[in-house]
């Protein structure tokens, strides 16, 4: 049911209260005028009984009552009043309209008991004698001290009505009128109070309809003129506010868009709020249709659905890597963040995804080129070595130069196959982690570090240091045992290598938060804070002369990373000057920490 407006509201209970008022007061006018009437008509009645009453005393008194009854006919007739003289008894001696003789006995009527007790007596009846509706007024006729009479006079009051009507007929035209004119003038006055707020009706529906420059008029009344300036005020306030949000939003498309890397944001419910033009193309999704639509509808990706999933239920930003099949391969780099609203809330995840292929590319062909080359001068480097031992063992007598010579040689083809073996088992080790080939399985640590001690046996002996191992029978880990005694091998070998004779080394392995923790303590030349960074990049060594000398490679450190890599764990380093270091392999605990 539609509303009804303001005017109809405003006009209807103007015009009522204005009719009932005017109904009202006809209503009390017409009952004054009425009572006043009859009070003038009862006043006249008992005048006219005034000026009579001298003369009939005297008749009465006089004894000429005969008199009396044509006095009253003929004062009757030109007063047009009934006269009547009733006497004590109750008699009618006189009537101006009928024989006195006829009439009954006056004794029990109401004005002419009040009379003859000395007041003047009114009263409105219906008379017996005439058959209609009179009003009566009597008066005593007094003679001396006693009453002798009473003389009455009376009036039709159909009579009286007549004349009440006319008045009636006029308060009544004039009721009309007076309505009417009201009616017009609520009509107006409803108009002007409803005109200025159904102007600021229609203003504020202008506004909702987003047309914000229009103004609203600020005439009229106080109230009106103060809505009207502060909606106006509203509405600017409004327009400006709107004016920078859009102009930030299209500041962030345009930043958005021009962006090389992929933006994607998801809601709680991994559905997609918004994602930039990058992020379509990486995808090849259709950027229209993606919006509001589940992740995993758009992109059958589970790699992409756990990273999201990751992100959302992180208080950290998360790194990843995806990898997204197709008709060729793609890598992407992946940064998540949770996404929050004004309050703090979490309202989703921000995905930001960068295209590694080709580097992942590059490096894959660095790889099998290093190991390709590698592999290529191995066979070589091996014969080479053969023959230098050939030479040097043979029994032909060398010149003390040659010898030298070929012992340099020999120095540094043992060196270069050092290295060749090193490239070769990184390149393997990359590539089994790339392709998935690394087998893990759950194993026992105290064993492998033992293994590691026992290769490293017999360099550590030569310094005369002595190797400690504190491991628990206990702990498990997820390994491949040749990798991660390979790696442990290289930072006992590094530990040995880089500490002074007999000083000691100690192994040790504890579970820590979320990983099982091997740590190779020594009390070495330890390693300067710059270089600590750097210390696990392929051939990098703090000191290159010293490092070559004791038949370092460089590769040793980059080995353990990768290989602690491979098993989903870290690498790290302490380390202090002159004091020693402890290098820590963390692999990921495989019982549920307490
Ligand atoms: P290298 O074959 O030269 O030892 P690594 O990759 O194993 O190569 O180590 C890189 C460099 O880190 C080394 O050259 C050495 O300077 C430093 N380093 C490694 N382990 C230790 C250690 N236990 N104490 C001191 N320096 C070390």
């Amino acid at each position: 049911m539609g509303r009804t407006r303001l005017l109809w509201q405003i006009f209807p209970s103007y015009l009522l209260i204005t009719v009932c008022s005017i109904m009202a007061l006809t209503w009390y006018a017409s009952r004054s005028f009425r009572d006043f009437y009859l009070d003038q008509e009862a006043i006249g009645l008992e005048s006219r009984a005034h000026l009579l009453e001298p003369q009939i005393s005297h008749f009465l008194i006089d004894g000429i009552a005969t008199r009396t009854d044509s006095l009253c006919d003929l004062l009757g007739r030109r007063s047009k009043t009934r006269l009547t003289v009733i006497l004590p008894d109750g008699q009618v001696i006189a009537d101006s309209e009928r024989d006195p003789e006829t009439m009954d006995n006056h004794a029990d009527r109401p004005e002419i008991k009040e009379a003859f007790h000395g007041a003047v007596g009114r009263s409105m009846r219906f008379s017996n004698t005439l058959q209609k509706n009179l009003m009566y007024v009597a008066i005593p006729v007094v003679s001396g001290d006693s009453t002798i009479a009473v003389l009455r006079t009376s009036t039709p009051v159909a009579t009286i009505r007549e004349a009440l009507s006319v008045i009636y007929d006029d308060l009544i035209i004039g009721g009309i009128a007076a309505t009417i004119l009201v009616a017009l003038g609520s009509l107006f006055i409803s108009r002007r109070i409803s005109l200025p707020i159904e102007e600021i009706r229609r203003g504020a529906k202008r506004f909702a309809s987003g047309n914000l420059r229009h103004t609203l008029p600020t005439g009229g009344a106080e109230e009106m003129s103060t809505l009207a300036d502060t909606m106006n005020q509203m509405a600017s306030q409004l327009d400006d506010r709107i004016r920078t949000v859009v102009q930030q939003r299209n500041e962030l498309n345009a930043v958005l868009s021009s962006m090389v890397e992929g933006v994607l944001a998801v809601d709680r419910e991994q559905r997609l709020i918004s994602l930039n033009q990058a992020a379509a193309d990486l995808l090849s999704i259709d950027q229209e249709f993606a919006q509001g639509q589940n992740i995993l509808e758009i992109i059958r990706n589970i790699e992409l659905q756990r990273f999201i999933t990751a992100t959302l239920s992180s208080n950290e930003p998360v790194e990843g890597e995806i990898e997204l099949h197709g008709d060729s391969d793609r890598y992407f780099q992946a940064h998540g963040s949770v996404l929050t609203d004004a309050t703090g809330h979490d309202i989703g995840a921000l995905i930001v995804i960068n295209d590694i292929t080709r580097v992942r590319r590059l490096e894959r062909m660095r790889t099998e080129f290093v190991a390709n080359v590698s592999h290529e001068i191995r066979t070589p480097i091996t014969s080479i070595q053969g023959f230098i031992e050939t030479l040097l063992d043979s029994d032909d007598p060398q010149t003390p130069d040659t010898e030298r010579f070929l012992r340099i040689i020999a120095n540094h083809a043992e060196r270069l196959g050092s290295i060749i073996e090193d490239l070769l088992s990184l390149s393997r080790i990359e590539q089994e982690a790339e392709s998935g080939e690394i087998h893990l399985e759950k194993t026992e640590l105290r064993p492998i570090l033992v293994g590691a001690i026992q290769i490293c046996e017999g360099s550590a002996s030569e310094k005369n240091i002595p190797v400690q191992l504190v491991c628990r029978d206990t702990i498990l880990v997820s390994a491949n045992q040749t990798l991660l005694e390979e790696a442990v091998t290289n930072l006992i070998d590094n530990a040995v290598k880089y500490s002074e004779f007999g000083s000691p080394i100690i192994i040790e392995a504890v579970t820590e938060d979320e990983y099982v923790v091997i740590h190779v303590r020594d009390r070495g030349s330890g390693i300067s804070e710059e270089h600590q960074p750097r210390i696990f990049e392929r051939f990098y060594r703090v000191d290159k002369a010293r490092s070559r000398k004791r038949g370092g490679t460089g590769l040793g450190l980059s080995i353990v990373k990768h290989i602690t890599q491979a098993h989903g764990g870290f690498a790290t380093v302490e380390s202090q000057l002159g004091r020693g270091s402890v290098f820590s392999i963390h692999l990921p605990r495989i019982d549920t920490p307490s």
